[in-house]
This record gives C-alpha cells, structure tokens and sequence, in this order.
C-alpha cells in the first residue's frame, strides 16, 4: 500500500467515525498531498524516514508551525504556533504525517476531556462514556483506527489514563526523556509528553524518535540514543514486581481489581517474583499533586491576559485590571478553579500551610518509591482504579474526579517511567494495568510491558 493510500483510507475513517466520536478539533487538509510527496520520493530512490506516511495525531497543546493549536481553550481559539514543538520536527524529518490535532481537557486540566471548551469526546467502546483525559483524543483516535498513534501529554496521568480508558498503551517517560519545548506548559515541572500507540513495540518505535536530549529544553537527559526496540522481547524471569497496596484499596472497582490480580499472575506464571509493598505517602499524593500543578498553572497561564495571547476582545472602556479579569473569564470552570487554587496556596501567609507541605510530601514520596525501587524492579497497580464512566457523572464534583488520579500522579511527582497497558475488557469497558520502574529504565519497562501485552 502507498503512503497516499494509506493516509487517503485514515481521512475516510475520521471523516466516518468522527462525527461520533469527536476526537479531532482540527484536520490537516494537506495530509494527503504530504502522503504523495513521500510516495514520489520512495520512487525517485530518495531515502525516506522511519515513519514514511504513517499518520500520526497530535494532542492540541503541541505547536505544529502554521496549524491552529488551541489547548482546547477558547483564550487560544486563534492561536496559530509559529514553530515546531521538537517531537514534532522529529517526527516530521522520519516523513510522519499529521493527520490532525486532537481533543482534550482546557489546558489539559482534567481526566475526561469534558473540560474542552470544544465540546467532550466520547469513548468509543461506549459513547455514553468518558474516554478518560485530559489526552481524550489521542486516546480514541489511536483506538477508533483514525491514526496509528499519537502524542499527548502527561502532567499527572494525562497519557496513561485515557490510554486505560480506551484500550491503548500509554507511556510517561521518565522525566527528561522527552523534550517539551514546544508543549504548552501546564505544570512544567513534572509534566512529560507521551505516545499512545496500540501496541507497545509501536511505543518504544516512537520513544526511539522523540527522545533524546535537547538545547531547547534544558531539563531533557541525555539517553545515549538508546534503542528501544531491540531485546524488547527479552521477558520478565526472575524480575521483583512490588503489588503498591494503596493503588488497591478503598474505592477500587472489583472487576478492576480481579483484572490486577490476574495480570499478577499472568507475570508469575512468566517467571516474575511479585510481592504487597507500601508506599505511606501515596494517600497524600493527589492533594500534593493539586496543590504544585495549581502553583504552576497559575504562573504559567498569567500569560493569558487577551493582550498577549488571546480572542478578539477590544480594550476600549476598560481599566487595565477590570480588562484583564473581564478577558480571562473566558477560561472555562476548571482552569478557572485552578488559577484560583494556584494564587492561594503558595500566597504570602498560606504558603507553609499549604504549597511548601506539598513539596514535602513529593520529596518524602520520592525517599519511598526510591527505596522501593532499591528491591524491586517494577511496580504495579491498576492505571484508574475504576471503570470508564458516563459522560457527566463526576463533572460537578470536582474533588471525586481529582481522586481518579491515585494511581498516576505518583509517577509524575518522582519522575519516573510508568505505562499503562491493555489488559482486558470487562462487560465492554477496557481496563489497563499500569508498571512503573525507577528513572532511567524506560527500556526495561518496555521489556516487561511487552510481556504482560
Ligand atoms: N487529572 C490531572 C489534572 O487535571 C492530570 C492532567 C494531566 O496529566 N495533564 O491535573
């Protein structure tokens, strides 16, 4: 099959499926035409990329130069990015084709894709049901066949939780791994970009393209060009897997937690020695979570002020401040609460209460998973301890939704690897097993995710 025929069949199926689904915000009308000029360089004998024509769609808060990239705001609705996010110009010198750019939570605040000020997008294993977020639609895209994979983003379970949503892998580098120039920050200290793809081989394909140390992006680590692909298959024998105990407990959906058990010993039966650890401070991790990225948040969206960035709102008959509070009433409830969260935690009087106590509780969580991490290989839990549910059944109890995120921020708040894979599906709806392994060994994660696949 050419890349043109190929990329040609991937635009029918979005335009079949999409309207259902919405997955996409923005289409490139030049795909198949990109598709073409890779077809004619393969015949002139020109050497082609490692992904020549494979279409690929892009979360929403990544910069593609000359595409609209609204983070799913209405504060960027007209935002055209002037340049390329580094995984992009990766991606676009291996001749990739970017099919689109795809849904997500404001700002990728969330874990439904209901906060897009563009309207949700519904799980395709149900679409009565939330695809999980805020990566929303790179994760049905990837498992509506609409794309081969995608990137998305992963502040604290933003890949891995839609990924366990909608059936697909879903991988959070270690921190560094991955330049995020280019990816609109949201809390820039912890946040990761992340393929989801539908197998892991093709997870660690794209990893060998986007990661890699960068001079635009002074936290990115240098991996030494590592391959993830090869010795992928190596298996698990005699590997120490640690069951996280609190990713288990109170409020885990029983068939989410026979799926782990089961998944436990799938990788015994392979020849891995798992064992019930503790990790204390996890059951303090999604406050300290909410309590850094709303810090964060609020400083790296002051910039959203409708002067700098913004929609078409004329200055004329306004104080600087009334204008400013009148422009950014257009950030939708969620950011909203978040800026609000964001300049009260760390203020003057609170801060101790409130943002120092939460970088205490990230360093002492980081003293924990790396001792654990001194006896086991990799630890294990379920990616979301409950199933996909429906459209509208959290989006007015904000702090229930928060506490979705258990089992992912933790990842985030260390910096190390963690991905979610496919496990099963019970009664319809997916659920996805969640490894995660100390930093730097993104490449024996994949080796033992490719033996639970
Ligand atoms: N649900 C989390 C939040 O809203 C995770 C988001 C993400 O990873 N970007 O912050």
């Amino acid at each position: 099959i050419s890349a043109e025929d190929f990329v040609a069949k991937t635009m029918e199926r979005i335009q079949s499926v999409d309207d259902k689904l919405h997955a996409f915000l923005s289409i490139n009308d030049d795909a198949i035409d990109q598709a073409r000029t890779i077809d004619k360089k393969i015949k002139s004998g020109e050497k082609v990329g490692d992904c020549f024509g494979m279409p690929i769609s892009i979360k929403d808060n990544l910069c593609i130069k000359d595409s609209k990239t609204t983070c799913a705001s209405k504060m960027l609705e007209n935002f055209i990015a002037p340049y390329d996010a580094t995984v992009i110009s990766k991606l676009k010198k291996q001749d990739a084709v970017f099919v689109g750019k795809v849904n997500m939570d404001e700002f990728a605040m969330g874990l439904t894709t209901e906060f897009s000020a563009y309207g949700p997008s519904k799980n395709p294993w149900d679409t009565e049901r939330v695809p999980g977020g805020s990566s929303g639609g790179s994760a049905v895209s990837v498992s509506a066949l609409e794309c081969v994979a995608s990137l998305g983003s992963d502040t604290g379970g933003s890949v891995r939780n839609p990924a366990s949503f909608c059936s697909t892998v879903g991988y959070k580098p270690t921190y560094g791994l991955i330049s995020r120039y280019g990816l609109i920050s949201y809390a820039n200290s912890i946040e990761q970009i992340g393929p989801l793809t539908r197998t892991v081989k093709d997870t660690a394909f794209m990893l060998n393209l986007i990661s890699g140390i960068d001079p635009n992006d002074n936290t990115t680590i240098n991996n030494k060009n590592e391959d993830y692909l090869t010795g992928i298959e190596s298996g698990i024998e005699g590997k120490k897997i640690g069951i996280i105990k609190e990713m288990i407990g109170e409020g885990i959906d029983p068939a989410v937690l026979s799926a782990t058990k089961d998944a436990i010993a799938k990788l015994e039966g392979l020849g891995a020695i798992c064992e019930e650890m503790s990790l204390d401070m996890v059951k303090y991790s999604v406050a300290a979570y909410y309590t850094i990225t709303a810090t964060e948040a609020g400083s790296n969206l002051a910039r959203y002020d409708n002067l700098r960035y913004g929609y078409d709102f004329p200055l004329e008959g306004y104080e600087f401040n009334s204008y400013i509070s009148k422009a950014r009433r257009k950030f939708g409830p969620e950011v909203t609460r978040r800026m609000i969260i964001g300049g009260f935690v760390p203020s003057a009087g609170q801060a101790g209460k409130y943002f120092l106590k939460a970088l205490k509780v990230k360093s002492k969580l980081t003293k924990e998973v790396n001792d654990a991490f001194k006896k086991f290989d990799f630890l294990i839990s379920p990616t979301v301890p409950v199933l996909p549910f429906k459209l509208g059944e959290k989006i007015d109890d904000p702090i229930s939704l928060f506490l979705v995120d258990i089992n992912t921020v933790t990842a985030n708040l260390t910096g190390k690897p963690a991905i979610s894979i496919p496990y099963t599906i019970s009664n319809g709806l997916p659920i996805g097993i969640q490894l995660m392994a100390d930093s730097m060994n993104d490449k024996s994660l994949l080796q033992a995710a490719y033996a639970l696949e």
